[in-house]
């Protein structure tokens, strides 16, 4: 595939950002990619690793000559990074983000950037539990979507170009408005992890079931829970202090019925429970259908990086 971009800077080394590295080099779609992390440490590993061209000690020094930026932190730590490479922008560069949430980030980063610099958030649907620098994978964003979110005035062949590498990283690409993009991840992403959070809380605090039970006996569902909530505490916890609205709106509509399906157990309407499950089995069958996922027992998990 022909190259899409001369430079690309990537600011934060995690899991999002070394499986970009790995995507881009499969594709040959960059020239060279540089990168800045927090931590030494994580500099250091990343170094240690050759995961990008060059590794920098500052945000700034590292998007200087880039054509592309994409800002791979926590959403909670977005805007201090946009203010601290602003004024090393280079003109005619595009700043995107791989962020979960996109109204907050688009207000905390937009205000920063500088006239001709394009912004055109995005977000790729497609991540594991794991964290850091050394846990990322060339196949990560493979047939996943990536949804892009640029604002309506936003200049056309900027959007096209990184929608291009979206696309070589091996992702399908969409567009949305913020607000959409927050409520559809809200339903799909955000109260689902939420909910696999409660799940394993409740089974550490029940006394009754050991814990060694649950270890024991976890792969009759639980598991996948327990999956789930091993992701990462900062990241989820800028999720949800980010899409407030969106995902309380899901909750409650949640609370609802699951009150619903408590009446129904304990009053033994089983024609309520059974025709709840029959229109849940159809949405898992529409998934596997668009190839969003697979029918076989581990979900197609078999690479344990990606378990
Ligand atoms: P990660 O593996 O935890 O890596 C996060 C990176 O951000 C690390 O390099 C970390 O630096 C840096 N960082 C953390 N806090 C920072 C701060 N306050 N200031 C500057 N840098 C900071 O995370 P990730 O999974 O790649 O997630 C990155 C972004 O992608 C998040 O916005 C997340 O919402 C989004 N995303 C994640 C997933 C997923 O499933 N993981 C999927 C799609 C999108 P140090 O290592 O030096 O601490």
């Amino acid at each position: 595939m022909a190259q899409v971009y001369d430079r690309v800077a990537l600011i934060g080394l995690g899991l999002i950002a070394s499986s970009m590295c790995h995507a881009m080099r499969r594709a040959g779609l960059v020239g060279e990619i540089v990168g800045y992390a927090r931590s030494s440490e994580t500099r250091e590993i990343a170094r240690e690793i050759g995961l990008c061209d060059h590794v920098f000690d500052s945000a700034a020094e590292a998007v200087k000559d880039a054509d592309l930026v994409v800002l791979c932190v926590p959403v909670g730590a977005m805007e201090a990074v946009a203010r601290e490479i602003a004024p090393a922008l280079k003109h005619g560069a595009t700043v995107s983000d791989v962020g979960s949430v996109k109204r907050t980030v688009i207000d905390a980063v937009g205000p920063y950037i500088p006239d001709g610099v394009h912004f055109i958030p995005a977000h790729p649907l497609a991540g594991t539990e794991h964290s850091g620098p050394r846990s990322g994978f060339a196949e990560l964003f493979d047939n996943r979507y990536c949804i892009l979110v640029p604002a309506q005035n936003a200049d056309r062949s900027a959007v096209d170009r990184l929608s291009q590498l979206w696309v070589g990283m091996g992702s399908k690409t969409d567009e949305m408005d913020a607000e959409h993009h927050d409520l559809v991840l809200a339903v799909t992403s955000h109260t689902p992890h939420l909910i696999a959070y409660t799940m394993v809380g409740v089974a550490d605090d029940l006394g009754r079931v050991t814990d060694s039970e649950v270890i024991k006996y976890s792969a009759a569902g639980f598991r996948d829970f327990t999956r789930i909530a091993a992701s990462d505490p900062v990241m989820w916890r800028d999720v949800f202090l980010n899409n407030k609205e969106a995902t309380l709106e899901v909750l409650g509509r949640f609370t609802e019925e699951l009150f619903a399906l408590q009446r129904a157990i304990r009053q033994g309407d089983g024609d309520h429970l059974h025709d709840y499950f029959t229109r849940t089995r159809a949405i898992r069958r529409g998934i596997i259908e668009a190839g969003q996922d697979t029918d076989a027992p581990n979900f197609g998990r078999s690479n344990p990086r990606k378990d």
